[in-house]
C-alpha cells in the first residue's frame, strides 16, 4: 500500500513589519500526526486537497507537522528553527515507511537570518531523505520562487487564482502528479522562467484583466498535450528578498523543452502586459474615497466596499481617521487588530459605554491610534469554522473579540490578527450586514470571492502603509537588478534589460 508523508510550514512575511512572528504564534494553529486528517479533512486548503486525493486513491498518510501563521513581520530565529528542525526529523522517521511527501509551503518566507529559509528547508529535507525520495510541494500563488528553490522539489505546483478559491484544487493537482509519478505513469520534468517584475497583491487578482487574460492562457497551456502543470506564481512584494517576483513553472511529461518553451512563452506575455497590470485598478486616497462613496450611495449603489489593502497589520487607522471625520454613512470594520481594545471592551461588558484607543500598534506606519468612544454590542471569544468561498471549512481563531458601535461606525476588535474576507464577521458577532452602506476591509483579493457579488462597488483605498500599490518608496535592501519596478522603474529604457525574459542573467532554468 503506498503511503504519503504530509506537512508544511506556511508564512507569508511581510520583511518591513517591525515585530517577530514567534514560534506561539505557528504553535496556536499548528497540527500534528494524527491530528491533521480531522483538522483538514473537507476543507478548501491544500492540506484538504493532499487528504482527499489520499483517500480517494486508496493511499494511506502519515501526518507529520503543519504549521500556519497569517501573514505578518520575518519569523524569529528561534520559530524558524524549532519548526523546520522538528518537519526534518518527523520527515527522516518516516523515510522508511513513506513512499513520498506532500509539502505545503507559501514561497514568501522570510526569516530572520534567512532570506530565503523555505530553500533551507527543502536543502535540509533533500539531504536528510536522499534525492531518490519524491518531494512535491504545493505553493501559494504569491510566492517568490527562485530557480535554486524550486529545483529541489520533485513537482511544484501553486494557486491559479486569487482570491485563493482553488487551495483544495491545487494540494489535489500536487498530490496526483506524485501519484503518477510513483506509479510509473509520467515523468514529470520542471522548467522555470521569470519576467523580472513583482506585482502588488492588490493587482494580483486573477478576475482582473490584463491577469485574467494571462491567467487564461496558463490554464489552456496546462492542458496541453504533454504538459501536466503550469503555474503562474505573481511573487509577493513585500518580501525584500533576492528572488522577490514573479515566475512561470511548467511541468512537462519527460520532455524539458516543451517545458522551456512553454514557461518563456507565458513568461513573456507577462512582460508585454507590465505597464497594464500596475493600472489594473483606480486608487483613492481616504477623503477622495470617501468622497466617491457618497457619490455612489446617492446612486442607490450599496454596499460600497472600501479596501485599506496596504494594511499588512491588520490595524491601519488611515481610513478610520478620515471615516471619524466625514459621516457618509453607516460603517462596519470587521476585524481590527487590537486585544487591548478587545480586553477593555470584555472587561466593561456587553451594553457597556466604552471609551478606548483602537488600531496603530503594528508599526509607525499603520497611523496613529485614534480614540473610539461607543457600545460594547459583543463580545466573548470568536472560533468557528468558515463559511465563505476562501479556506471553506477551516478553523479560524481570533481570541477574545468585541464589537464597539457608536452608532455610526462599528469596529469588531480581535486578539488576533486575522484580514476579514467573508461575511462570517457579521453572522459571528449578530451584526446584520443589510444595515451598513460601507464595509472597510483590509484584504486584497481573497474579499472578492464573498463581496463582489454583493457589494454595489468597490473602491481600493491607497494609505502609506507596508503594503501599498506603489512599491517605490518601500526601503527595499535585497532586490538584485532588473525587478520591475522596484529596480527598473524608469520603464526599462536601458535596452540591456528592456523586454526580456530574464532576471538577473539566468532567465531559464531546468529543474528535475
Ligand atoms: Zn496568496
Amino acid at each position: 500500500m503506498t503511503r504519503l508523508a504530509i506537512g508544511g510550514l506556511v508564512h507569508e512575511t511581510v520583511s518591513f513589519l517591525p515585530e517577530e512572528t514567534t514560534l506561539a504564534d505557528f504553535e496556536r494553529r499548528a497540527v500534528r500526526s494524527d491530528g491533521i486528517a480531522p483538522a483538514f479533512a473537507g476543507s478548501n486548503t491544500v492540506f484538504g486537497g493532499f487528504l482527499k486525493v489520499c483517500e480517494d486513491n486508496g493511499v494511506a498518510v502519515e501526518g507529520l507537522l503543519c504549521a500556519e501563521c497569517a501573514p505578518s513581520g520575518p519569523v524569529s530565529r528561534e520559530a524558524f528553527k524549532a519548526l523546520t528542525d522538528e518537519l526534518v526529523s518527523r520527515a527522516t522517521l518516516w523515510r522508511d515507511e513513506t513512499d513520498g511527501l506532500l509539502l505545503h509551503l507559501h514561497g514568501a518566507m522570510v526569516s530572520r537570518g534567512e532570506l530565503d529559509p523555505e530553500h533551507a528547508l527543502l536543502a535540509r529535507l533533500r539531504k536528510a531523505l536522499g534525492d531518490d525520495y519524491p518531494i512535491a510541494v504545493a505553493m501559494d500563488l504569491h510566492g517568490n520562487v527562485g530557480a535554486e528553490k524550486a529545483a529541489l522539489a520533485d513537482i511544484l505546483c501553486g494557486f491559479r487564482h486569487s482570491p485563493h478559491t482553488d487551495m483544495a484544487e491545487t494540494g489535489e493537482r500536487t498530490a496526483k502528479l506524485l501519484l503518477g509519478r510513483l506509479a510509473g505513469n509520467i515523468k514529470p520534468v520542471h522548467a522555470l522562467a521569470r519576467p523580472g517584475l513583482v506585482l502588488p497583491s492588490i493587482f494580483t487578482a486573477t478576475a482582473v484583466s490584463p491577469l485574467k487574460e494571462i491567467m487564461d492562457d496558463v490554464r489552456a497551456a496546462a492542458d496541453q498535450p504533454g504538459i501536466l502543470d503550469v503555474t503562474l506564481f505573481t511573487g509577493f512584494a513585500y518580501a525584500d528578498v533576492p528572488e522577490i517576483g514573479a515566475t512561470v513553472v511548467a511541468i512537462a511529461d519527460g520532455d524539458e523543452a516543451l517545458a522551456i518553451r512553454t514557461a518563456e512563452r507565458l513568461s513573456s506575455r507577462l512582460v508585454e502586459a507590465r505597464e497594464e497590470l500596475y493600472q489594473a485598478a483606480p486608487l483613492y486616497e481616504p477623503y477622495a474615497a470617501l468622497d466617491k462613496a457618497a457619490e455612489l450611495l446617492t446612486d442607490g449603489c450599496r454596499p460600497v466596499v472600501l479596501l485599506e489593502h496596504a494594511d499588512r497589520g491588520n490595524d491601519s487607522t488611515h481610513l478610520l481617521e478620515a471615516m471619524l471625520a466625514r459621516d457618509v454613512g453607516r460603517v462596519a470594520i470587521p476585524y481590527l487588530h487590537d486585544p487591548i481594545a478587545a480586553k477593555a471592551a470584555d472587561s466593561a461588558g456587553l451594553g457597556a459605554q466604552l471609551m478606548t484607543t483602537l488600531g496603530g500598534k503594528s508599526s509607525e506606519m499603520a497611523g496613529p491610534p485614534l480614540l473610539f468612544s461607543g457600545f460594547v454590542k459583543f463580545t466573548g471569544p470568536l472560533r468557528y469554522r468558515i463559511t465563505g468561498p476562501y479556506r471553506t471549512g477551516e478553523e479560524v481563531d481570533l481570541g477574545l473579540s468585541a464589537v464597539i458601535d457608536n452608532g455610526r461606525i462599528a469596529v469588531i476588535v480581535t486578539t488576533h490578527s486575522v484580514s476579514a474576507v467573508d461575511t462570517d464577521p457579521f453572522t459571528q458577532c449578530g451584526l446584520d450586514i443589510e444595515e451598513f452602506d460601507i464595509i472597510a476591509l483590509r484584504s486584497k483579493t481573497h474579499f472578492r470571492a464573498a463581496y463582489e457579488p454583493i457589494a454595489g462597488a468597490i473602491l481600493i483605498v491607497e494609505t502609506p502603509d507596508w503594503g501599498p500599490a506603489d512599491l517605490i518608496g518601500l526601503p527595499y535592501r535585497n532586490v538584485p537588478p532588473g525587478v520591475y519596478p522596484i529596480t527598473m522603474y524608469d520603464g526599462g529604457d536601458d535596452g540591456e534589460e528592456d523586454g526580456g525574459n530574464d532576471s538577473g542573467g539566468d532567465g531559464t532554468e531546468n529543474g528535475v
